[in-house]
Parts: structure tokens; C-alpha cells; sequence
């Protein structure tokens, strides 16, 4: 089926409503869980395990399609410990599908996942890495300046940006299109398992986390067919689409996620690099 831009247009708002800020995109999320799979000696039996581990380093951010105060008390749930091991906890050990999906999650956290390197800890060992946050809010903060944003809507600009980097300059990964089979093929064990998980979560309750989880599996979709749209045009999508969400003219929109681009381009703080060395630091912790 052909899409029209406006019909692009109103999917990316759709996306956007959904996936508020999260760290690192779904895509980031996507290749270091992977990458660090691989690290661990992991062997994916078939394709779609890896789709099931790919879904589930995204899926904890479900948690920011709620509304407060559920979505604090859910994105903590999520992210922190000892809340964001309870699937792998609760997995049964019989269940492929299920170990992989949790495998998955468990990578996501703000203890020691990926979360951790994007927000807290900068993951390259560079002189003043000691001072600096981690990767996409050190970058985020760089593009609030250099923009004249604030560093909320810098840090959509820098997650969106990995993600057109990584799909544009690694099109082996197929990453767009990726993303949009493990929404597709999201087998239906992780809903009961998520809810079995997090309906005691104050607010909560099993119907409303399969609902979120509904949400998002959407969301991801359409993010992930966006993204694998031809490169320009995936751009052109993204910024026509936050330019919206965050009261900027297109052109500004289209400047900043340039701009966001370059920044996680620079020799010193390439993103690739941050995306390697956040894949070595998370395989290397004792999972548990
Ligand atoms: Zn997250």
C-alpha cells in the first residue's frame, strides 16, 4: 500500500503520542540488546526468538504511554530494581519465547542496562567521561544549546537521530523494518507475562498493562515502518511529524534533527562507538 506524506504524517504523530522520550530509541534498544546477546554467547535457535528479544529490550517504555501517576509508578516498575527483573524472574524456564522476550527486557534498565549508559553513566572512556552524563543526554544537552531548545525536546531529536543513523549507515540490520516484524510477530505469551508482572503496581491493573502494551505495540510498528522508509524521506517523516509535537516550524525541525546527526557523529562522541561500548559494558555485568 502506498502512503501519502499525510498519511505518514499522521502515523508519526500516532508514534509520538505513544513513545514519549525514552533514552534510547527503540532501535538503539534494539541492537544493543542483540549485540550484547551475541557478547554472552547467546545462539538465537530462529528468527523469531531474535524478534522476541528485540521487542522485549523496547517494551519497557511502554510504560511512558500512561498516564500520571501510573506512569511514574510503572516506569519505575519497569526501569529500576528490583521491578524491571520481573519477567525474567517469572519467565517459565520451559518457555523459549518467554526467556528470550525477558532476556530482552532485562537489558533495557536504568541499573546497569542500556538505560543506565543513555541517562547516567557516559559509556566511552574518554578523559571527562567521569563528569558527563550518559550518551544521549550528554548529546541531548549539546543540541539544546547549539539549537536554542530545551534539553526535553533535544533529547526526542538525539534518540530519533541514532535510529535514522543506524538504519541509514548499517542498512544490513534492516533496522525499520526490524522493528516492525517484532511488533508484527510479538507472540501473545508476553502479554500475560507483562501483566503477571506488573498489574500489582499501584494504579495498575492486568487489563490496563495489556492495554499499554497494546499501545505500544502499535506504536512501535509505525515507528519502525517510518524508519524504514528510503533515507531522506524517513527524515522528512520524523521531522514533519515533531515539528508538530513540539511547536516548531518544519524547517527548524528538519534544522534540529540535522543537527542532532552531526552531533552524534562527532569523532569524540561518535555514536557507534557509544552503541559498542554500551554493548560490551552491559554483556559484562552478572546478569541475574
Ligand atoms: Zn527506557
Amino acid at each position: 500500500m502506498r502512503r501519502t506524506a499525510a498519511g505518514w504524517l499522521m502515523l508519526v504523530l500516532l508514534v509520538f503520542a505513544v513513545l514519549p522520550a525514552a533514552a534510547w530509541g527503540p532501535g538503539g534498544h534494539a541492537v544493543i540488546a542483540a549485540g550484547a546477546a551475541v557478547e554472552r554467547g547467546i545462539v538465537f535457535p530462529s528468527d523469531y526468538l531474535l524478534l522476541q528479544v528485540i521487542y522485549g529490550a523496547a517494551a519497557p517504555d511502554l510504560a511512558w504511554g500512561a498516564d500520571e501517576p501510573l506512569k511514574g509508578a510503572l516506569g519505575v516498575a519497569t526501569h529500576d530494581s528490583p521491578g524491571c527483573f520481573k519477567p525474567w524472574q517469572l519467565a517459565r524456564s520451559w518457555s523459549t519465547v518467554e526467556r528470550f522476550f525477558a532476556g530482552g527486557w532485562v537489558s533495557h534498565n536504568e541499573e546497569w542496562g542500556a538505560d543506565h549508559y543513555a541517562h547516567t553513566e557516559y559509556p566511552l572512556p574518554t578523559a571527562a567521561s567521569a563528569s558527563r552524563p550518559g550518551y544521549v543526554v550528554d548529546r541531548a544537552g549539546a543540541l539544546a544549546v547549539s539549537q536554542g531548545i530545551s534539553e526535553e525536546i533535544a533529547h526526542y531529536y538525539i534518540e530519533v537521530a541514532i535510529d535514522l543513523l543506524v538504519d541509514q549507515q548499517f542498512p544490513e540490520l534492516s533496522l525499520g523494518s526490524m522493528l516492525a516484524s517484532a511488533s508484527y510477530q510479538r507472540d501473545g505469551r508476553v502479554p500475560p507475562l507483562l501483566a503477571k508482572s506488573y498489574r500489582d503496581v499501584p494504579g495498575a491493573s492486568g487489563i490496563g498493562v495489556r492495554l499499554l502494551e497494546t499501545e505500544f505495540r502499535a506504536s512501535l510498528a509505525v515507528y519502525g515502518e517510518t524508519l524504514a522508509l528510503p533515507t531522506g524521506s524517513d527524515d522528512a517523516a520524523f521531522a514533519a511529524g515533531m515539528a508538530i509535537l513540539y511547536g516548531l516550524t518544519p524547517q527548524k525541525s528538519a534544522s534540529c534533527l540535522a543537527a542532532a546527526k552531526a552531533m552524534c557523529q562527532e569523532p569524540e562522541a561518535h555514536y557507534a562507538d557509544a552503541i559498542y561500548a554500551t554493548i560490551d559494558l552491559v554483556a559484562a555485568t552478572p546478569w541475574p
